[in-house]
């Protein structure tokens, strides 16, 4: 049995057990800051103190478990704790219980720096239609703004902070260390790529792009029956449908787009009357930025086009435009190393489609990733579930990559100083 085989099971035990800790019976629902968030706190926290880790909850409930000493350079892992509503089991939790295990191996390796293993208290949401609050509060962006969000009860973000018996006055304290070196995230893909390739596991090299945009057509409405078909009809649904194929195809010819259209809507729609207007957002992504936003400007520039033979005026209103997120190009290829050293063979590159807290820790450390496969291609859900062997795999590159930070001092080194490049460059920015 390989020295993986039994961390591997107990971290899938882990997290199934976990997944039992939920605010609805019979679900795994856990929001932040929450009741289910307590008791997730006692029960992980004893595992994070069994590893021989310090404990600490910070000022935004992020369990946080210290190996070595507090003036060290630190290696950040971490993930999330709190789950979409009725999720599964892996998504968040794995990287933390992977995380929790590696530290508690390497105890007596004799590392020249300390481990942090951080299990983020808000990555999803769900609470207050806001995501990443606990690797914000990390990073020291957790604004006033974002403070005063309110829930569906109408409970100010900084009102639910106190009503857990947490001091939001102590935020400063959950910003990382001035030590932090890096960041490193173990976390399941949550899409087919890696099943349908039959790979374990995958380096991330970047976190896409994002561009969401709400599309209206506004057309004529008229009678179905009455109107003549060709230039007396003004349907929106007609151009919009037209569109939507065009972005398909524009997508698929196209390395690594993802471009969809959902939400279509018609409002009003009824069979004897033609579409007056049709409302469809538009999610497009790409790891380079310069690809995504020639993509959105061909795929509006069809929407009009398809408006234009038909007479229907077409409006872009865009809701999100975020960057991609690059992983530390050192940093991926020690974990590709590492991953080939114990799986025996070359590790496979990807891009993460889904945003991650390791995109949030890249404003202030150079990030890494690690995706293991998604049976199925299944997240989100109930059902979602890991292989013992890929869990394995990850474990070991794992343990891989952290005694290989010790052994090659000048790789050590070399990180040390792109932690503090990166410090700079991110207060430059
Ligand atoms: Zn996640």
């Amino acid at each position: 049995m390989s020295e993986a085989a039994q961390p591997a099971r107990r971290i899938i035990a882990r997290c199934r057990e976990l997944a039992q800790v939920s605010d609805v019976p019979g679900q795994t629902t856990r929001l932040f800051l929450s009741p289910a968030t307590r008791e997730a706190h006692v029960l992980v926290g004893g595992w994070i103190r069994a590893a021989g880790l310090k404990l600490r909850i910070d000022a935004i409930g992020n369990l946080r478990g210290l190996l070595g000493s507090e003036d060290l350079p630190r290696l950040v892992i971490g993930s999330h704790l709190d789950t979409v509503i009725d999720a599964g089991a892996f998504d968040g939790p794995l990287g933390v219980m992977l995380g929790i295990e590696l530290a508690h191996a390497s105890a007596h390796d004799h590392l020249p720096f300390a481990i942090e293993v951080i299990g983020f208290s808000e990555e999803e949401g769900v609470r207050f239609a806001k995501p990443f609050l606990g690797s914000l509060a990390a990073t020291g962006e957790l604004s006033e703004n974002i403070l005063g969000l309110r829930d569906a009860e109408g409970v100010t973000l900084r009102q639910a902070v106190a009503e857990f018996g947490l001091d939001i006055t102590l935020l400063p304290e959950a910003h990382l260390s001035e030590y932090a070196l890096a960041y490193l995230e173990f976390h399941i893909e949550q899409g087919p790529v890696l099943d349908s390739d039959g790979e374990p596991v995958a380096v991330v090299q970047a976190i896409a792009g994002q561009s969401r945009i709400q599309v209206s057509f506004h057309g004529h409405s008229n009678h179905a029956g009455t109107t003549p078909m060709g230039r007396l009809r003004r349907d929106a649904l007609a151009a919009a449908s037209e569109w939507v194929t065009e972005v398909e195809r524009y997508a698929s010819g196209c390395e690594g787009l993802v471009a969809t259209v959902a939400n279509l809507e018609v409002p009003g729609g009824a069979a004897n009357v033609i579409a007056g207007r049709c409302f469809a957002t538009l999610d497009v992504r790409h790891a380079e930025d310069a690809v995504r936003l020639q993509a959105v400007e061909s795929i509006t520039a069809a929407a009009r086009q398809a408006g234009e033979r038909r007479r229907v005026a077409v409006e872009f209103k865009t809701s999100l435009d975020q960057t991609a997120v690059p992983m530390d190009t050192v940093l991926a290829d020690n974990l590709a190393a590492a991953c080939a050293r114990f799986t025996g063979k070359p590790a496979r590159r990807i891009t993460s489609g889904a945003g991650h807290d390791a995109m949030i820790l890249a404003g202030r450390l150079p990030p890494a990733m690690l995706f293991l496969r998604s049976p199925g291609g299944v997240s989100h859900h109930p059902t979602e579930s890991v292989n013992v062997s890929d869990v394995e795999a990850a474990y070991g590159a794992g343990l891989e990559f952290l005694r290989s930070l010790r052994d090659d001092r000048a790789m050590f080194d070399l990180l040390v100083k792109r932690a503090s490049n990166h410090r700079r460059e991110a207060q430059n920015a």
